[in-house]
Order: structure tokens, then C-alpha cells, then sequence
């Protein structure tokens, strides 16, 4: 493979899943996979010099500040990254080099968490402001009143410092995130990849409750600025902030190459009697002016670098291996294992994919594995031992018959090729039904309050619902649902039955009052998404209008795909589908645009909008809002049909691309100016 293609092929994997872990916080790959894509770029960057260029992902630090969570704060101390090291040599080679430029220096060895970077700032004593790294240099996002909820941070310090800048990690404890998550579950929302990943959400969140909820915690490991205290060495400033009332960073004070290695063995030796995530050891040089003399660079400071550990593996035996059915009729195999300790939680499951993963790895029942979990949640099979496999095991086969209904499962298609996965034939199978509900009720759907998975198993077992209209029938066997204590234990009180038997009822009832996008998403049709289901709401009047709609008329909406509009028109051509929509509508579910049918007045009629940036009093919904009412349409690229580019500050590439289009750039005064 040629070089510079491989280049621009990380760099955009790179920048891809920057994104998704900065800003979504839902990363798709380990770290350590993350690690080894930048060390190859890294590399081949330094093969071809001629290839480097400032935008690539190794010359910045990853992440954006992200403007919509919290108001932008301007750093007075950069919160840099460290260079990343993953060999002792390469410890040794640091250690060796600030000898050389320090004479004797002394080093200090903290753990590194795996958590979010907050910087915190106090005067006289009094917590002030707290706000997150975002692009580590200029810019963080304002995460005060959610910094407040945190029992660690001390609200008023012991001494009246008259200005204090410290940085810490926020983390949340392993156990907390597992209980998070089974919450998150059983109501039917997003599940967290990690804890890290759970801890940044939250500190995002808008409702501070919330935060205090999910008990977050910080551990202080660097002073960033300070007024009225002098100090000489880092762990002198550690002291004192523990003294203040900080819960600090442990730390080792080591002289050579030896004692350095030595402390981060230590660190690795106990990570699983931490109750949060470590994923590496920080080296830093002790000696404030030494760190002044060696200043940074664009990037990093020059006196400390992160060690950062191998994703922790064990062996352990696969007891089964039990095939699933998904929502979308997909049989998925999971392998079950002897639980076994790993990163700080019990590994018992790991999935296995598609049968091309199982053919890989040629993994059997009751063979011996290697589990890999680094400091993310999901746990991976990585090889099998084969010279520990018992006799008489044969290879896996994912069954040809669905688990759950017994109907014929066949590999999935797209585009005429074969995919990897297997699916369930029949449309009416219980366990996609099973998830349909769940999904249906989630937040993103129609959003009932108390439909999580306990509640849809309890009322299917019991024959209360055979398909998604039932819902909306329920009310009428109010007596019933509280009799079997659908809502909880049987063993509960019966008042407090008919409580949350109600509590749901009232749920379901207002949910029949949203708008149409919500429930074309519970459809959970595939290929349509919420974006799509936005679009059809802008430009239907009715359910009904889409229903009749003709492929050609769903294309031209402006960011509508073929394979979306294919699945519409499949999925409302049969019959099932039609009746339970009628069924919906009798029960008195919304079937109109509320989008379409609100509008004030045709001011905007045949005008496309696009956004960015931040505006400077409206938010990005409400803007989207006004334009919807002004029969305006939204779309989320610039292109040639774009009339107007609504344009805040840090508008990004789209204003470039607009103004190469000679598309006119509106502000908020003048937005506001064509509306009066
Ligand atoms: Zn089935």
C-alpha cells in the first residue's frame, strides 16, 4: 500500500473517532487501538516528512470545546495531554534525557485515571468556576453548578488563598457505572461504553441532580496557578491541596531510571484494587523551576510523559454459547464465560459477533480463551488455546432456525452481497417484538416513562400485548395489569401496585401526544433514523400522506437516501403495519405534523436553511423552531440548494463552503429582520 494513502486513511479514522469520543462520548474502539493507529501514523509521518501536515491528528490535541453544552471559557493555563510511552525503554530514554538537561532531578510517580480533565478555580478560598479541557488550549466548556454536586471538591478550602487554579481527573467508581448502566437499561436508554464515557456525559448534563445521582468523584493531581503561596516541587503543592481539602494524587518520589520502573510496576501490580479505572502511570519532574526551564511544546510539556499499560488479559473457560435475537431479527452469538476479574470489573460475557468472527477464531464450548479488556467496558475474545481444548468438541455453527420462534434464519443481504450477519425470517418473531417495545418506549421514540424491559417481558408472557398498537390499549385492562403486578414484584403492596400501574398508564397516555417523528423512529424501521424521521415530520402533513407517498417524492426531500426511502415504502406496504397504524389512530395517537401544522405564516416558503456556529441569544433548536414555523425547511449540509446559512460565532467549514457557493450568510439580526 502506498504510503500517503495510508496516511490520509488514518488520519480520517483518526479524526473520526476523536469525534466520537470527545464529543458523543461514545467511542467505538479501545484506546489501545486508538494508540496504535496514531503510533503507525506517527511513524509513517517520520518516514515522510514531506507528508506532514499541521492538521493532522499527531500535531493537535484531540477534542473541540463543544459549544452547545456550556458557555465557553477561555484557559489561563493550557490543559495539555502528555506524550504516551508503552515500553520501558522508552521510560528510560525520558528519564535519561532530563538527567542529561537537569543533572539530578528528582521524579514523581502518580497513577494516571482514567477519567475527564476539569480545571478548578478558587479565590479567597471560595470554589469559583470549573470548566473541562475541550481543545486543551483555548477554549473549555462552563461545568460549574455539575462540579458543585461532587462531594470531593471542596466548596470552601481551609485557607483564604486569594487565587487558586488546580487541575484533577473526574471519575466515576466501577460499581456506581454498573448500576448506572443497569439503570440506563431497564429504562430503555443509552448504555455507556465505560466509565470514563459515563462520567463525561454526565458532567455534560444539563440537570445537576443527575450528577449528584451518579456520584462522581475527582482526585487533584497538578497546580495550575496560584496567588499568595510559593512552592518548589510538585509533591510540596500536593501536600498543601490536601491539606486544603483536596483529595490529591498518591505519589512516589523516585532518583533512577530503576525506581521509576519499579513504582509503575507497583501501580500495575494493584490496579484491581482501585475502584475506578487506571490506564497508565504519569512521570513527572519534580522540581517546579525545572519544569519552567523545560517548558513545551505545542503539545506536551517537556518534563512528563504517561506510561501507559497494556489492556489487562486473563484466560478463562467458555461454559456456552447462547444465540440472541435483536430487534431487528439479528441472531447474535455471546459467549458465556467463567466470570473472571478484569480492568476493575467481572467479565462473564464477551460477544462473538457473526459467525465469521467464530470461524476466525475457531472458538468452541468449552474451549480455554484469552479475554482482553482494557480500561472499556466491552470485553473481547482474542484467541483460543488450542492445545487446552478438551476432546470432543466440534466448530459453532449459529443455528439456521430462530431460537426464539423457530422460523428459518438466513444471512442477511445488502446491495446484493452477502453480509455477516443471520437473520430471523418472520416479521411477527416475539423476541424482535420484545425489543420493538422497548425500543418504542425509549426515549428517542415515544419516550413512556416506566415501558423498560421488565415491564414488555411481564406483559408479553402474560399475553397482554401481540403487537405495538396494545399499548395504547392497556388502559382498558387497568384492573388486570395491577392484579399480575405487571408494574413490579408480586410480593409488593397492592396500593403501591396500582400506583405505578397508573404511573404507567398516565405515560402512555401522553405519549400519544407527540409529534410524528417520534413515532415513525418507534417503528424502529431500519435504515430510518431520527434525521429521517425529523425530514418526513418537516414536510407531511400526516402520517397518512407518507404512507402514500411514492418513492420518488421521498428522495426529493433535501437529505432523504434511497435505502430510507425504500424502507418506508416497504414497511407501510404491508398490511400488518397499516392496520396497527389504524389501530394507533383509533386509540387517539397524534398522527399529525405538529411541525407542519403549526405554522404562523409562508415567509420562508421554498427557503433551505442550513446552521452554525453559535448564535448569539437563540439556540440551535429554537432557531430550527422558528424556521419550521415560517415554513422554512432545514437541512444539514451546504450545498447548491441551500438558500441561507444561518451563521453564529465560530462558524466552521460550512461558512467557507457557503461563501464558495455565493450562498447568502445570514446573522441573527438579519434572520430575525426577514421574519418581521
Ligand atoms: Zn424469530
Amino acid at each position: 500500500m502506498n504510503a500517503a494513502y495510508r496516511i490520509n486513511e488514518l488520519r480520517e479514522q483518526l479524526e473520526y473517532h476523536n469525534r466520537k469520543y470527545y464529543e458523543e462520548d461514545s467511542p467505538e474502539i479501545s484506546d489501545y487501538e486508538y494508540d496504535d493507529m496514531l503510533r503507525e501514523l506517527e511513524t509513517l509521518e517520520s518516514e515522510h516528512p514531506e507528508l506532514l501536515v499541521p492538521e493532522s491528528p499527531t500535531q493537535h490535541v484531540g477534542g473541540s470545546a463543544k459549544p452547545e453544552a456550556g458557555k465557553k471559557i477561555r484557559h489561563d493555563v493550557p490543559m495539555l495531554s502528555l506524550e504516551d510511552k508503552f515500553s520501558r525503554e522508552e521510560v528510560v530514554d525520558f528519564v535519561g534525557k532530563m538527567k542529561r538537561e537537569l543533572g539530578d532531578p528528582t521524579f514523581i510517580v502518580e497513577p494516571k485515571i482514567d477519567g475527564l480533565s476539569v480545571a478548578l478555580r478558587y479565590r479567597d478560598g471560595e470554589f469559583m468556576q470549573g470548566i473541562t479541557r475541550g481543545d486543551g488550549i483555548n477554549y473549555g466548556e462552563d461545568v460549574t453548578a455539575n462540579l458543585k454536586m461532587i462531594k470531593s471538591i471542596p466548596q470552601t478550602l481551609s485557607e483564604k488563598i486569594p487565587y487558586l487554579e488546580v487541575r484533577g481527573e473526574v471519575y466515576m467508581d466501577n460499581e456506581v457505572f454498573e448500576e448506572v448502566n443497569a439503570r440506563q437499561e431497564e429504562e430503555g436508554k443509552k448504555i455507556f461504553a465505560n466509565p470514563r464515557n459515563c462520567a463525561a456525559g454526565t458532567l455534560r448534563m444539563l440537570n445537576p441532580q443527575v450528577v449528584a445521582e451518579r456520584k462522581l468523584s475527582i482526585i487533584i493531581f497538578n497546580l495550575q496557578a496560584v496567588q499568595g503561596k510559593e512552592f518548589k516541587s510538585h509533591a510540596e503543592t500536593l501536600d498543601c491541596l490536601s491539606k486544603q481539602g483536596f483529595q490529591v494524587s498518591k505519589y512516589t518520589i523516585c532518583r533512577t531510571e530503576d525506581e521509576v520502573w519499579e513504582a509503575i510496576c507497583a501501580i500495575d501490580n494493584t490496579r484491581g484494587e482501585f475502584s475506578y479505572g487506571l490506564d497508565g502511570a504519569v512521570i513527572k519532574v519534580d522540581s517546579l523551576s525545572d519544569r519552567e526551564k523545560l517548558g513545551t511544546t505545542s503539545k506536551v510539556p517537556r518534563w512528563s510523559i504517561a506510561y501507559k499499560y497494556p489492556p489487562e488479559e486473563k484466560q478463562t473457560k467458555v461454559l456456552h454459547i447462547e444465540v440472541n435475537v435483536g430487534r431487528t431479527g439479528r441472531l447474535t452469538p455471546l459467549a458465556i464465560l467463567e466470570p473472571v476479574r478484569l480492568a476493575g470489573t467481572t467479565v462473564s460475557r464477551a460477544s462473538l459477533h457473526n459467525q465469521d468472527q467464530i470461524d476466525r477464531l475457531d472458538v468452541r464450548i468449552g474451549d480455554t480463551v484469552i479475554v482482553r479488556k482494557a480500561a472499556e467496558i466491552i470485553p473481547q475474545i482474542m484467541s483460543v488455546i488450542k492445545d487446552k481444548r478438551p476432546d470432543g468438541t466440534s466448530p459453532f455453527i449459529i443455528p439456521d432456525k430462530c431460537p426464539v420462534c423457530g422460523s428459518s434464519a438466513v444471512r442477511e443481504t445488502t446491495n446484493e452481497k452477502e453480509g455477516s450477519g443471520i437473520l430471523c425470517t418472520n416479521v411477527n418473531c416475539p423476541a424482535q417484538l420484545a425489543r420493538l417495545l422497548i425500543h418504542f418506549a425509549s426515549r428517542q421514540a415515544m419516550d413512556i416513562d416506566g415501558l423498560g424491559p421488565a415491564v414488555v417481558d411481564a406483559l408479553l408472557e402474560k399475553g397482554y400485548i401481540k403487537d405495538l398498537s396494545d399499548i395504547y390499549y392497556l388502559r382498558d385492562r387497568r384492573e388486570d395489569l395491577i392484579r399480575d403486578a405487571i408494574t413490579g414484584r408480586s410480593s409488593a403492596k397492592k396500593s403501591d401496585t396500582s400506583k405505578s400501574t397508573d404511573k404507567l398508564l398516565a405515560a402512555i397516555e401522553r405519549s400519544k401526544d407527540n409529534d410524528i417523528d417520534k413515532l415513525i423512529n418507534g417503528f424502529g424501521i431500519r435504515n430510518v433514523g431520527k434525521f429521517a424521521g425529523s425530514l418526513l415530520k418537516n414536510n407531511f402533513a400526516d402520517i397518512f400522506s407518507i404512507v402514500n407517498a411514492s418513492i420518488e417524492e421521498l428522495v426529493r426531500l433535501d437529505g432523504f437516501g434511497e435505502i430510507s426511502a425504500k424502507a418506508i415504502i416497504d414497511f407501510f406496504k404491508q398490511k400488518q403495519n397499516i392496520y396497527i397504524l389504524e389501530r394507533l389512530q383509533n386509540a387517539g395517537v397524534n398522527m399529525k405534523s405538529k411541525a407542519v401544522n403549526s405554522t404562523i405564516d409562508n415567509v420562508l416558503e421554498g427557503s433551505t436553511f442550513v446552521l452554525t456556529g453559535t448564535l448569539p441569544t437563540m439556540t440551535r433548536d429554537e432557531a430550527c423552531e422558528m424556521i419550521e414555523k415560517h415554513s422554512g425547511r432545514i437541512s444539514g449540509s451546504v450545498s447548491k440548494k441551500t438558500t441561507y446559512l444561518l451563521a453564529g460565532e465560530d462558524a466552521g467549514s460550512k461558512l467557507t463552503k457557503a461563501q464558495g457557493l455565493g450562498i447568502k450568510v445570514l446573522s441573527e439580526d438579519d434572520f430575525m429582520n426577514i421574519l418581521k
